[in-house]
């Protein structure tokens, strides 16, 4: 893996990153698109040097890595890998989603935690950086089967959470039912009915209202302040997502609710495209509740087109927003070319990391706004934020009061990032803005508390 070259003073911090997570591209990924803004604030700064910031501050507190066995229902045993990275807990507990899916090793995972710790900061919450998951599918497996396998991973997990030392959350793979087995084995373990302890919880044992939208919705928010910081609001615009699963369904219904036109969506087995703006309750009905294939959506919908196999970024389809929701890496360069070409003046990330590099350039170069996931994906932390608070004061607040608070939250996150693009002197500059507003909050913090 080769990267573009760094600014003087973060150079050295980055050589010591690399030949200390060799071979770990994600990682290195997240760390190099974080320090590539950075230049400006050790310039500024010199002393950050000498505290070694930048080499603490990619040195994860804490990595786990465990054995989960588990029983599937003919009886035979299988073994997962799980994983915890408590990557900084300077703000606040450790917090993070646990992802289940094939994909997800240790190298994945660090890069995530790494992300969160900036996206947390940028929320303005007490709230430290982590992430967790397996390489468990829940694809196709039974509810007893998830099961077990959320029991077994638990045992091991419990002994390294609590309401004020690391609490996770869902992610891909982890939904509402799995965190359901997650926290039934966690209440089982300890004796402790300790609600805090997780977030994205069902209303019935201590999750918040507006959890389950939040990370679309906030996406929503984020990108309509930025829509309108160029003066073309997202009202009457038209929109491509990728993926169809939380963020995504919610950022499609909020983008709806904003006047806006969402014409295509995906999932791993193929791209859908409804020219006439896809029906949200079709898909609830489809992927939420049922979790079938997308394909299925043309049953009610015939005038859609189901493209087997394609990412919807091949399809060519004319647009003014996209919002990758789906995984990382999901669009290179050529994706982004053809977005360009598209028409498209707004890319907002709804997933970690869905744009490389290469592509974060070919947007930036294309004069189009680019709103990075740590920021635009942001509200459904700072709603586990605000969930963490309802338990802690063992109360429930109305629906609308959560979503009132989101799109505060998202508003003071749009506006930390534009503020600090401004001092910068390139007002749209999203990611160096999200990237040093983050930075700056960590930092600050890990100095006042000594060398720890
Ligand atoms: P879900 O599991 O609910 O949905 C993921 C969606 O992406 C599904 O449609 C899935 O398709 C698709 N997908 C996953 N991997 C691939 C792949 N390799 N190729 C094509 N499609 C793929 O996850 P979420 O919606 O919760 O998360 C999506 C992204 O948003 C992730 O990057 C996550 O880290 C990020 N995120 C999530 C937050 C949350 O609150 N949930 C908060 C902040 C960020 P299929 O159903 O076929 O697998």
């Amino acid at each position: 893996m080769s990267y573009a070259p760094l600014p003087d003073p973060v150079r050295p911090a980055f050589e010591v990153a690399v030949a200390r997570n060799r071979g770990d591209d994600a990682f290195l990924q997240a760390v190099h698109e974080v320090f590539a803004s950075l230049g400006p604030v050790l310039d500024a700064e010199p002393e950050l040097r000498e505290l070694a910031l930048l080499e603490r501050i990619v040195e994860p507190e804490r990595q786990l890595v465990f054995r989960v066995p588990w029983v599937d229902d003919r009886g035979r045993v299988h073994v997962q890998r799980g994983f915890r990275v408590e990557f900084n807990g300077a703000l606040g507990p450790y917090k993070g989603g646990l992802r289940f899916h094939p994909s997800v090793d240790l190298d994945v995972v660090k890069a995530l935690a790494f992300e969160q710790t900036f996206k947390n900061a940028l929320t303005g919450l007490a709230l430290g950086g982590a992430k967790g998951g397996s390489d468990f599918d829940p694809k196709g497996r039974s509810d007893a089967e998830v099961m077990r396998f959320c029991q077994s991973f638990m045992t091991e997990l419990h002994r390294h959470l609590g309401e004020h030392t690391d609490v996770p959350a869902g992610d891909i793979g982890v939904g509402q039912r799995e965190l359901g087995y997650l926290f039934g084995q966690y209440r089982r373990l300890t004796n402790r009915f300790e609600a805090g302890v997780l977030t994205g919880k069902g209303l019935g044992w201590g999750g918040s209202p507006a959890r389950k939208e939040a990370t679309g919705y906030g996406l929503a928010y984020f990108a309509d302040h930025v829509a309108h910081a160029r003066g073309a609001p997202l009202e009457g615009a038209t929109c491509v997502m990728s993926g169809s699963g939380n963020v995504a369904l919610y950022a499609i219904a909020k983008l709806q609710q904003l006047g806006a036109r969402v014409i295509a969506c995906s999932d791993s087995s193929g791209a859908l495209h409804d020219p006439e703006g896809l029906d949200l309750d079709v898909l609830l009905e489809l992927k939420e509740r049922r979790r079938e294939r997308l394909g299925a959506y043309v049953v009610a919908r015939p005038d859609a087109r189901f493209h087997e196999g394609a990412s919807v970024w091949a399809l060519d389809l004319a647009c003014d927003a996209a919002f990758p929701c789906a995984t990382q890496n999901d669009v290179d360069a050529a994706a982004a070319h053809r977005l360009v070409a598209a028409g498209a003046t707004l890319v907002a990330e709804g997933a970690n990391m869905p744009c490389t590099p290469e592509a974060i350039a070919v947007l930036r170069e294309a004069n189009v706004a680019f709103a990075p996931g740590k920021a635009a994906n942001a509200g459904g932390v700072a709603v586990s934020g605000l969930e963490m608070r309802q338990n802690a004061q063992r109360e429930t607040w109305p629906f609308d009061r959560v979503d009132q608070r989101l799109q505060e939250l998202m508003h003071g996150v749009f506006d930390r990032c534009r503020t600090t693009a401004e001092e910068l002197g390139r007002p749209e500059d999203y990611l160096d803005g999200a990237n040093v507003a983050g930075f700056r909050r960590v930092a600050e913090t890990m100095h006042e508390l000594g060398v720890v």
